[in-house]
């Protein structure tokens, strides 16, 4: 039954809102792997095998709201806060020019020392220095005004997760202040403007239901973002969450796959979050639909106070000084390191 579910979600790339229900929730194993599989296919038929690569910074955790599932929420007195200079910001670009990667992605909290000068002046040195390397920007909500200035300096692409497309459960991951409607406002001018836009979602937050995920792939389905973003919630000791139990690697990459059949040629990450929580994690989900990785050029004596959330990694593969290792993980499994830009092929 849900082996013919995946062949018509295969050739249509849409279903209805019960049928996709019933994908969420399928328990079969050997219909999981047909899906892994079908998903897989499909990233082959658009993009071979080739994976993309971004350099991660992640250059302020200063954050001023209080998301109750972050570990850099601003009511978290144990974070320790950093914030990169734009030297250091630019020494990490060289990092990653030295391994030959074509895209920074900068993230940080929501840190209003990050006005919109800062930002485009930041913006304007990289673009200077690197001027054919595409930038993404992580920065969270902000006015259609001051995206459109940092467009104008340079940014291509802006990564900003919906976390949860059904309003009373992202009023039960947020704080009153924050709602889904300004996040999808934010969505919106943001592909308006021309950047390349990513959502995404964490899988197994606190209250999340199946029909829940299924509202998210409804909603991805309707914005068409070029990237989207799918990690397992991971708790974090030091925040409201800290007693509730993390996502499953197996329900993160069944979403990930089910979000590939529906957005053949979207850019989707095998995230830290699912590298952190299972040691094949990465290689899983970049077998079942994901083509992206972002090794980490934060600079390591930061790059531990970045923390989302627990026992997040801080070494190994997905950082610049093991990127020999990530090489030769991803051509373990027959794929092939991808150094260009990667940008949206719409
Ligand atoms: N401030 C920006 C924003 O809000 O988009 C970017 C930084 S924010 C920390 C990046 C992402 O981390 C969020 O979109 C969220 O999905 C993820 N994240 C935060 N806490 C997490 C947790 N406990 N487990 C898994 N992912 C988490």
């Amino acid at each position: 039954m849900n082996k013919k579910l995946i062949d018509k979600l295969f050739q249509k790339e849409c279903l209805s809102k019960e049928e996709l229900l019933s994908l969420v929730g399928l328990t079969e194993e050997n219909e999981f792997s047909y899906l892994c599989e079908k998903a897989n296919q499909k990233k082959e038929e658009v993009f071979g095998k080739s994976v993309y690569i971004r350099g991660l910074i992640e250059f302020t955790n200063f954050c001023k709201n209080d998301c109750y599932y972050c570990g850099i929420r601003c009511s978290n007195q144990k974070a320790k806060r950093y914030r990169l200079s734009l030297d250091d910001i630019l020494y990490s670009c060289e990092i990653g020019e030295k391994l030959g990667i074509q895209t920074y992605v900068l993230q940080g909290g929501e840190d209003p020392f990050f006005s919109d000068d800062r930002l485009v002046e930041m913006i304007r040195k990289i673009k200077e220095n690197y001027p054919e390397k595409a930038i993404t920007l992580s920065v969270g909500e902000r006015s259609l005004e001051s995206y459109e200035r940092l467009k104008k300096a340079g940014a291509d692409r802006y990564l900003l997760r919906h976390e949860t497309a059904t309003e009373e459960h992202y009023q039960k991951l947020h704080p009153g202040n924050l709602s889904l409607e300004a996040r999808k406002i934010c969505l919106k001018n943001l592909k308006k403007l021309g950047f390349q836009t990513g959502a995404g979602f964490m899988v197994g937050s606190p209250y999340q239901t199946e029909e829940h995920l299924v509202n998210d792939l409804l909603f991805l389905k309707e914005l068409q973002p070029q990237m989207v973003g799918i990690g397992p919630f991971i708790h974090h000791g030091d925040t409201p969450f800290y007693n509730y139990s993390d996502g499953t690697v197996r329900q993160t990459i069944l979403m990930v796959a089910l979000t590939r059949l529906l957005l053949p040629k979207a850019l989707l990450p095998s995230t830290t979050a699912l590298a952190s929580l299972h040691c094949d994690g990465r290689k899983l989900a970049l077998l079942s639909g994901a083509n992206v990785v972002m090794p980490n050029l934060t600079p390591p004596n930061e790059r531990k106070n970045y923390l989302l959330y627990q026992n997040k990694i801080v070494d190994g593969e997905e950082t610049a000084e093991s990127f020999q290792k990530l090489k030769e993980e991803i051509e373990s499994i027959g794929l092939t390191v991808d150094l260009s830009r990667g940008d949206y092929r719409g």
